[in-house]
Formats: structure tokens, sequence, C-alpha cells
């Protein structure tokens, strides 16, 4: 099957890979905003997350064979987005995507913040939900009037 991408010059085109939970939110997100957007999963039943408004393209597949990435047309990616919850594919995409297609944005999510240095040397971005977790807890501890905002929040 031919993906038809309706890219013009200039425009973003951003591949999502992994339609778990995060990686379907965020496809969901940018085809709201008008956004090009491609989603890959290799379980076909993943795509069920998306919203029943999502404009995207689907391709179900291993993003870490090639022949899928070709398939997604990659080359015409200006961000490639890797959320799957394994942190070597995640990195191998990545890399295939920053060092073979030379994408503008990479961004990938890493479960194990150790190897966050892997992905810096190759000018990848990295998010780490442990990190970021980490963060916002420190940031609700020392502001204890900020946890009752959000519950509140959380109640209206
Ligand atoms: P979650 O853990 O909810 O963020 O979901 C991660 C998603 O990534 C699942 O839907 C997996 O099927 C998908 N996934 C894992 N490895 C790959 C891969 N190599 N290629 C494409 N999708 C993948």
């Amino acid at each position: 099957m031919k993906i038809q991408i309706s890219k013009q010059k200039n425009e973003n085109y951003t591949i999502i890979i992994g339609c778990g939970r995060l990686g379907a939110n965020l496809a969901n997100t940018l085809s709201d905003n008008g956004e090009d957007v491609l989603i890959i999963d290799k379980n076909k039943e993943a795509f069920r997350k998306l919203s029943p408004a999502f404009g995207g393209l689907t391709l179900n597949g291993d993003a870490t064979d090639l022949d899928i990435l070709l398939e997604a047309q990659i080359n015409n990616a200006t961000t490639v987005i890797a959320v799957t919850n394994n942190d070597n594919a995640n990195i191998l995409v990545a890399q295939i995507a920053r060092e073979i297609f030379h994408i503008e944005r990479v961004i990938a999510r890493l479960y194990d913040p150790e190897r966050e240095y892997v992905y810096h040397e190759f000018g990848i971005d990295t998010i780490c939900p442990a990190i970021l977790s980490v963060k916002e807890i420190d940031k609700i501890l020392s502001r204890p009037d900020m946890l009752k905002d959000r519950l509140q929040e959380a109640e209206s």
C-alpha cells in the first residue's frame, strides 16, 4: 500500500512511533491542530486509542523495520517522535531518523534515565517519564498549596 501524504513544501509532517496512551494522545492533539501526522504501531488494535476525529494516517508494522519507515515516507518527515514502550526500539528508530534521514526534530521517550547520554550524543531530544514525575512531585512537595489547587481542579 502506498501512503499518500498531502504534505506541501515547508509544512510539518510528523511521524509518531507507538500508538500507546502517550502516542495516541499526541497524535490526536497534532491532528486537532491541523498537522499532517502518521502513527505507526506493530499492534493493529492499538489504533483504537485514536479519537474518531483523528484525521491522520495509521500504519501497522514494526517501526524498527526500515521498509516500514520508508513506507511512512520518513524522508519527508520534519519530526519523528519515538514513544514505544521499548527503549531499544525508540533509540534505534531515533538514530535512523537522525543519522540516515537527517530529520530536523527527533524526540524519544526513554524509560531508563541512565541511557539519556546515548541519545544526547546523537542530538536526539528525550523525555523521561521517571525524571518528569520526580520533578513534578518535587514541585508539589515544595508548594503544598499547588496540590490543593490541583485537587480542586480535578473535582470541578
Ligand atoms: P504504551 O506502553 O501504552 O505507551 O504503548 C506502547 C506502544 O508501542 C504499544 O501499542 C506497542 O504495540 C507499540 N510498539 C512497541 N514496539 C514497537 C515497534 N517496534 N514498532 C511499532 N510499535 C511498537
